[in-house]
Parts: C-alpha cells; sequence; structure tokens
C-alpha cells in the first residue's frame, strides 16, 4: 500500500526547499513521490518556446542559457560530495544540450512538449541524487513509461494502471519511489503533458491507479482556502470537503487544484489531502467521501470565459432546437461550463476558444448568436439543499451592485454559479467575502 505525495513548484523551488523535502518523504511508510519542475521552470520553457516558434534563435538561446546558470547554481548549492555534483553537472548539461538541440531545426508544437518535459526530469533526478549523496535508497521511476492520454487528450487510466503496476514489480523491496508529475506520452507514444498545473492531475491518476490509501498535494499554503487568496487579503483553510465541492471548486478555478485532479480519485474512492510544505504541522483540508456540514463553504473564479447567447428565430423549445445547438459545441469538442434559458434564447459558456469561430458560423445557420468574450465565472461552493431557502438570496445580496451576465442555480446541491465582466471579478470576489464570510477586506 502505496501513499502517494506530490511536491508542487514552490517545494521543490529552491536547493535548500529540495533537501528540506527529506524529512517529509522518508519514512517506513512506502510512498510514490511526484514532483513537479522547480516553480518558474516551466514558465521559463514555455518563454524559450514562444521565442523558437517565432525564430528568436538569439533570444531563445540567452533564456537557454539564464536558465541552465540557475540549475547550475542550485546544484552546487544542493550536493556537497563531489561525486554528486559531477553527476548533476552531467544530468544538466544534457538537459540543457537536449533544450538546445531544438533551436536548429523546424518547431512545433511536438518539440515545445518535449521542451516543456524537461521541468519535471530534472527536479525528480535532482532529488534522487540527493537522497543517494545523503545514504537514502529510492527509485526513480519515469512516468513517462506509464503516464498515458488517450487520442481525446484524456488520461488512459486502464493503461496507466497495467503500466504503473508493473513498473513497481520491478522493484519488491524498495518502499520510496521518486516520478515526475505533469508529463506523459499520448496515443502516439510522443512526450506530451497533463496541461498546465497537471502534477496535481498526475498525482491523482497514481493514487487512483495504484489504489493508494491517501494522495498528499503538499504546496505553499496551509489547505483550499473560502477564496482565492491573491485576490481578497483575508481568509480561512476549510478542514473538511467532500470531493463534489472540491471538484467544483478546482474545475472553477481555485489554483490549488489542477481542474480535473479530483475526479480519478473520486472514482476510486481515494481521499485527497492538502498540506502545506512550508507548515507541515497545519492541518489543511481532507477531501473524502464524506458528507459535510450544511452551508456555504468557498467561493472560486475562473477567468478567461466566453458567453454565447442563442437566440432561436422561432421559439426556444421548438422541437429539436436545444440538441441542434449542443451538436454544434460537440462536434467541435468544446465543453459547456454554465447554461441558462428563456422562451427564446439560451446563454451558455465555453472556456476553450479553439474553435470559436467554427461554432459561430454553424449556430448563425440556426440562430442569432451574440458572443462576449472576458467573462468571469464566480462559483459559490457548498451544501445548499434543495428545500432551504436564504441562499440564493444571500449571494445575490452580497453581489447587488456588481451586473450579472448570467446566473446558475440548481444545476447541484453544490454550487451556485454567476458570470461577470472579468473586470468586476475583485470586486465580486471581494463582496461574496463579506456578504458569505463577514470579512472586510
Ligand atoms: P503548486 O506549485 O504547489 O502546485 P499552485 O501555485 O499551483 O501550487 O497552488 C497553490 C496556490 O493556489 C496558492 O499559493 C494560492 O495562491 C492559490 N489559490 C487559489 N485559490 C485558492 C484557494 N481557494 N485555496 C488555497 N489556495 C488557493
Ligand atoms: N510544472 C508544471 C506547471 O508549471 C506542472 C505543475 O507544476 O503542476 O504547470
Ligand atoms: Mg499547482
Amino acid at each position: 500500500m502505496l501513499l502517494v505525495l506530490k511536491f508542487g513548484g514552490t517545494s521543490v523551488g529552491s536547493a535548500q526547499r529540495i533537501k528540506d523535502l527529506v524529512k517529509l518523504t522518508v519514512s517506513p511508510t512506502p510512498k510514490i513521490v511526484v514532483l513537479s519542475a522547480m516553480s518558474g521552470t516551466t514558465n521559463a520553457l514555455v518563454e524559450i518556446s514562444n521565442a523558437l516558434y517565432s525564430k528568436d534563435v538569439e533570444k531563445a538561446n540567452s533564456l537557454i542559457s539564464a536558465l541552465k546558470q540557475k540549475y547550475l547554481k542550485e546544484i552546487s548549492e544542493l550536493y556537497s560530495k563531489k561525486e554528486s555534483l559531477e553527476k548533476a553537472t552531467q544530468l544538466v548539461n544534457n538537459h540543457f544540450n537536449y533544450i538546445t538541440a531544438f533551436t536548429l531545426d523546424m518547431f512545433t508544437v511536438n518539440e515545445e512538449k518535449a521542451i516543456l518535459a524537461q521541468g519535471e526530469l530534472l527536479s525528480t533526478a535532482m532529488f534522487h541524487y540527493y537522497l543517494e549523496e545523503t545514504g537514502v535508497k529510492s527509485v526513480l521511476l519515469p512516468a513517462l513509461n506509464f503516464m498515458r492520454i488517450d487520442p481525446n487528450d484524456e488520461p488512459d487510466l486502464t493503461y496507466i494502471e497495467k503500466n504503473c503496476k508493473e513498473e513497481l514489480k520491478k522493484y519488491p523491496g524498495d518502499n520510496l519511489f521518486i516520478t515526475q508529475g505533469y508529463i506523459c506520452r499520448n496515443a502516439f507514444g510522443e512526450i506530451d503533458n497533463l496541461k498546465r498545473g497537471g502534477s496535481d492531475y498526475t498525482a491523482s491518476l497514481i493514487g487512483a491507479a495504484i489504489q493508494s490509501p491517501e494522495v498528499q498535494i503538499w504546496t505553499d499554503i496551509d489547505g483550499m482556502h473560502n477564496n482565492d487568496p491573491r485576490v481578497v487579503s483575508k481568509t480561512h483553510p476549510i478542514n473538511q470537503l467532500s470531493f463534489d465541492e472540491a471538484a467544483e471548486l478546482a474545475y472553477f478555478g481555485a489554483k490549488i487544484l489542477h481542474p480535473t485532479c479530483i475526479l480519478p480519485a473520486q472514482k476510486r474512492n481515494v481521499p485527497v489531502r492538502l498540506k502545506n510544505t512550508m507548515q507541515p504541522e497545519a492541518e489543511g483540508t481532507i477531501i473524502a467521501n464524506i458528507s459535510t456540514n450544511e452551508g456555504i463553504k468557498a467561493v472560486a473564479a475562473k477567468d478567461g470565459i466566453i458567453a454565447l447567447n442563442i437566440k432561436s428565430e422561432r421559439m426556444l423549445l421548438a422541437h429539436g432546437f436545444l440538441r441542434a445547438v449542443f451538436e454544434v459545441f460537440e462536434r467541435h469538442k468544446t465543453s459547456i461550463d454554465m447554461i441558462t434559458t428563456s422562451e427564446v434564447a439560451v446563454s451558455v459558456t465555453i472556456d476553450n476558444t479553439k474553435y470559436l469561430n467554427e461554432i459561430t458560423k454553424e449556430l448563425r445557420e440556426i440562430a442569432i448568436v451574440e458572443v462576449d468574450t472576458d467573462q468571469t465565472i464566480i462559483c459559490v461552493v457548498g451544501q445548499i439543499p434543495k428545500d432551504r431557502a436564504g441562499y440564493g438570496h444571500k449571494v445575490m445580496e452580497a453581489l447587488k451592485d456588481i451586473p450579472l451576465r448570467m446566473v446558475s442555480y440548481g444545476g447541484s446541491s453544490n454550487n451556485i454559479s454567476v458570470l461577470v465582466k472579468s473586470s468586476f471579478k475583485k470586486e465580486a470576489l471581494q463582496a461574496l467575502n463579506k456578504g458569505l464570510f463577514n470579512y472586510n477586506n
């Protein structure tokens, strides 16, 4: 029975932080440690890729060299033995030579994905070498041997389960495994990833695959808070959340969790615990198959939303109209987040703009379409029973000065959502912090 512990970018963000991981990971309890890239690395790799897309080789080379210098400095602080430092220098040279090779040839999305994978490959090997130096035995498991997505970019849990277990079977006597978050292979066997912030998803997928007793997400804050601490100044951690509540918060913008990371754990009933690396004694948040108390627990916001108002030229409920509308989105593999309807029109939101032109063109064949960009979904999450009065009122009262583009109530008993212009996001989160949690921001 292996625990899964995931440490995010700040938790491996410097030589000292990597050293500090020892006390959180080295114990007789068998575990798989999933690591992100050092903080800032994936952003730097994105910048390098952007320079290469725009054929600015000089800029790419200077960004590559700056990032390499950072790694050379970190390893010089991390290792005290000559042999470890030599091995790590070789590691850094190899990875940066690999990245540099991409400056010489054509650059496409495949090359970018290969570049983006380097951060996690580096951080995991660096930690593995550090444990080796301190005399702790660990096994570096290559995530690229067992993490896979299918042709729809969805994780292939059957493959992951089979291959992860096979990989682990090779080391029957070991109890400390290290692997890379975020990176995977796609259906063609090429290097790919689980999208930004995807290391949480890796941890949850591994936890589900091996039926772990618990997945722990270690980060820089003491659990899921009631509001976005980057936007409002007063927040508090929530000790317990149900899977459904946590999934809503993650999906609707609580950055502490990757949007879909709860689902695999929920499917296999593996509890997820959020912990603070900088404050390990803090209780954190436990997310499990539990029924939590009635009431509103948290709010979150998701930016980059597009709202489409689709007005039927006849009547909305005319037979087959809604089906025709939804089929357009289905054809273009674009999922809808929020929906509101009236007799003659329906408003929906999407966050994926890849096929927006095609979607609006096809919708205009059957309806009048208006598109609003720069929208934000504000999501209020908790246990909101159908037979209780007052919750809707409380939310609306708090938001009384903010123009609301859409309101969604009753989709589930966990969620009340509103859509606002992104320029009102801060005001909306502050107003809810005051109206729902009595904080003055
Ligand atoms: P990591 O690099 O460890 O994956 P992230 O930066 O992805 O960490 O997630 C942690 C951050 O999420 C916190 O520092 C915090 O600013 C942000 N965050 C946003 N919403 C919330 C929330 N509701 N509760 C806790 N943290 C949140
Ligand atoms: N390193 C990746 C990112 O920055 C994945 C992660 O940290 O979860 O997005
Ligand atoms: Mg994260």
